[in-house]
């Protein structure tokens, strides 16, 4: 059996120079892929380099809609900040664009004007990788969080419809966001917030979705399932969500493995 971890972030401060033991940890668990994530410039280049450096590794390179403030002001990524993305994308190990999406959920929402400023700014910049991901056939990684951000997340991806696919990471959202996905030809990821006690509405929308649609993953070091809840969270734990949620499913914690492995292959086809 092996499971693959499809959002992780190695290069996270929690995880100080630990990579290659948490490399090591997560292939003994059985977690034969980790695809980590970059959110800026900085670690658009770490991803790379893990990606390089381990074989179970690869990438996804991305500017997250969180990170803007080190843009200073600018409204989109520039030609440059855009070249060395689209350098990045092209690596034989990168497999998709991201994390790439909207949040506004910590927007200074007092301040109408730069609240706007910062909407226009991450929309701005999520179309821009939109429209790199469709030039060059990736899959896109979306963090959609915040009042608003499901509107104007599909508004912005709908032109993109059959040009582009696309998973929802961290999935938390109602039966009726999973369908409106899945028929706009996306998919959705589901975290160790499955695991936690309160996330029994979770559970049951779940039950109620297409299995084949889903991947599982991390966001290590963040969300840790349960038996590690509240701690940091490593790519080596995906295993306990994958299994928990093929529970929930009602399938074997093999076949689920078998069905999201499968779905990850297809769905990042560089993903060797
Ligand atoms: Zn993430």
């Amino acid at each position: 059996m092996e499971w693959f971890d499809t959002h992780a972030h190695l290069y996270a401060e929690d995880f100080g120079s630990e990579q290659a033991e948490l490399v090591k940890r997560a292939e003994a668990a059985s977690v034969t892929r980790i695809v980590t994530q970059g959110v800026n410039e900085e670690t658009n280049r770490l991803t790379i380099q893990y990606a390089e450096k381990f074989p179970t590794v690869f990438a996804a390179v991305g500017w997250q809609p969180t990170d803007l403030d080190l843009l200073k002001g600018a409204t989109e990524l520039s030609a440059a900040q855009l070249a060395e993305l689209k350098e990045q994308a092209l690596h034989p190990k990168t497999v998709a664009i991201g994390e790439i999406g909207l949040d506004y959920f910590r927007l200074p929402r007092r301040e109408t004007e730069r609240t706007e400023a910062i909407k226009i700014q991450q929309r701005n910049v999520f179309r821009q990788q939109l429209e790199l991901a469709a030039e060059l056939d990736l899959p896109c990684c979306i963090h959609q969080r915040g009042e608003g951000t499901l509107q104007d997340c599909l508004e912005i991806l709908r032109p993109f419809t059959g040009k582009l696919r696309a998973v929802f990471h961290c999935f938390v959202g109602s039966e009726e966001e999973a369908r409106t996905f899945f028929e706009l030809g996306h998919i959705i990821s589901i975290t160790g917030i499955v695991t936690f006690k309160k996330a029994e509405e979770l559970r049951e929308t779940l039950r109620l979705l297409p299995s084949e649609k889903m991947m599982v993953e991390t966001d290590s070091p963040y969300l840790a399932p349960e038996p590690f809840f509240r701690r940091r969270c490593e790519p080596a734990y995906v295993v306990h969500t994958g299994a928990r949620l093929a529970g929930i499913l009602g399938i074997s914690p093999e076949e689920f493995a078998r069905q999201t492995c499968y779905t990850a292959r297809k769905f990042f086809k560089k993903l060797t």
